[in-house]
Order: C-alpha cells, then structure tokens, then sequence
C-alpha cells in the first residue's frame, strides 16, 4: 500500500490554518511518516489546484495507492472532487479527504496519521 499526501492550505489566506507552519509541514509529514511524497497547492478547487490533483489521481490509478488529500470538510471535498474523479476515473474508496484546519502542524500529522492507520485496519 503506497500514500500520497496532498494538502491546500486555502490560498494562505484562510484564518483556520493560521496555526499551521507550510513552509516546515510538508517536511515533517515526509520525515515523520511513511508516505510516497507530499505536495501543496494554494488551491486546490482552483484551475491549477485541479490540474495538480488531476495528475496525482491519474498516476495513482494503481489500485494500491491512495490519495490524502488534506484540505477543508470531507464533505466539501467530495462535492468540489466529484468531477475530478469522475473524469480520471479514480477509484472513490482510494481518496481519502481529510479535514486539516482548526489545528496546528502537529495536530495536521496526527490526523494524517490516524487515517493511513485506519486504511491499514481494513
Ligand atoms: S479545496 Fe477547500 S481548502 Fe482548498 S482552496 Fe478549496 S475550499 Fe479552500
């Protein structure tokens, strides 16, 4: 099982990510956990953000990988995604939206970590 991480931190603008250091983050989720790679858009709803994620889906397609992706309200990402994953085809039980805001980095790598822990339970 291979993890990518992909975060968006809002257009840096958002004030539920201002506890959270980008410029350290994306090291530490590399160097803490085990992951294939992390990256980071400023928007990932955004045309370049689409195109990012479209290109991670679209070399994810695998069935063994999945894709983190850490952003705003699962519930949220599922509605701006939809298209995307329409379009790639990606396997829906692959991507795993996780909700990073309202926290610190440590607390962003504990719910990337409890959720690649989960994925490995089932
Ligand atoms: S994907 Fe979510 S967190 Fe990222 S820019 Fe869009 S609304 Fe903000």
């Amino acid at each position: 099982m291979e993890v990518k991480v992909v975060l968006c931190n809002c257009k840096g603008l958002c004030p539920s990510y201002k506890d959270t250091d980008m410029n350290t983050l994306l090291f530490e989720v590399d160097s803490e956990m085990d992951v294939k790679y992390t990256v980071l858009n400023a928007q990932l709803c955004g045309q370049g953000g689409n195109e990012v994620l479209r290109d991670v889906l679209k070399s994810s397609n695998d069935g063994d990988t999945y894709v983190i992706v850490g952003a705003c309200a699962p519930e949220a990402q599922n509605k701006l995604f939809k298209r995307l994953l329409r379009e790639t085809g990606f396997d829906e039980s692959r991507f795993i939206p996780v909700d990073i805001r309202n926290t610190n980095n440590e607390g962003v790598i504990e719910r990337l970590r409890q959720t690649v822990e989960q994925l490995v339970a089932t």
